[in-house]
């Protein structure tokens, strides 16, 4: 005679091995990968890019602090992603956080960016990819500036920057 107590191991057992099945099914087991408007090879970015971007870009690399010349570039205009051209940040949202790299409040528009939970180096952190290309941008932090107190931290040559014209 089954107890309860077996009844509910049984059950248990056939819950688990449900989720064995939907593991294995690669479809389930993983989260789809977003469609891309712009997709290429990586034989194909690293022909597009120069090396220093192809590193940030494809490969979710970090450039030097204070290296790219963006991070103190203060005319009116706009950045782009430098992989696909996608618009990204408007100088209105730029603000110095003296960390060395380009820094926002906020994007031109929720859906150029995408923004991903990121556990490297056991931190937990809030990644940011260019929607259009998936390229790597860099991360979000909450310390920022009003009026959103968000601070995208940017790699200067993950963007392209056009000034506006006078
Ligand atoms: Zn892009």
């Amino acid at each position: 005679m089954m107890t309860r107590r077996t009844a509910w191991m049984g059950l248990a057992a056939a819950a688990a091995g449900l989720r064995g099945l939907l593991a294995a099914n690669p479809a389930q087991a993983a989260q789809p990968a977003p469609a891309r408007e712009v997709v290429h090879s990586e034989a194909e970015w690293r022909k597009l890019l120069a090396p220093a971007q192809f590193d940030v870009l494809r490969k979710a690399g970090t450039e030097r602090p204070f290296s790219s010349p963006l991070d103190k570039e203060k005319r009116a205009g706009r950045y782009s992603c430098a992989g696909c051209g996608q618009l990204l940040f408007s100088s209105r949202a730029k603000f110095d956080s003296g960390t060395g790299w380009p820094s926002f409040y906020q994007p031109v528009a929720k859906d150029a960016v995408e923004e991903h939970t990121d556990r490297t180096f056991g931190i937990k952190r809030t990644e940011v990819l260019c929607h259009r290309c998936g390229g790597h941008l860099g991360h979000v932090f909450n310390d920022g500036p009003p009026p959103t107190g968000l601070r995208y931290c940017m790699n200067g040559v993950a963007l392209s920057f056009a000034p506006d014209a006078a």
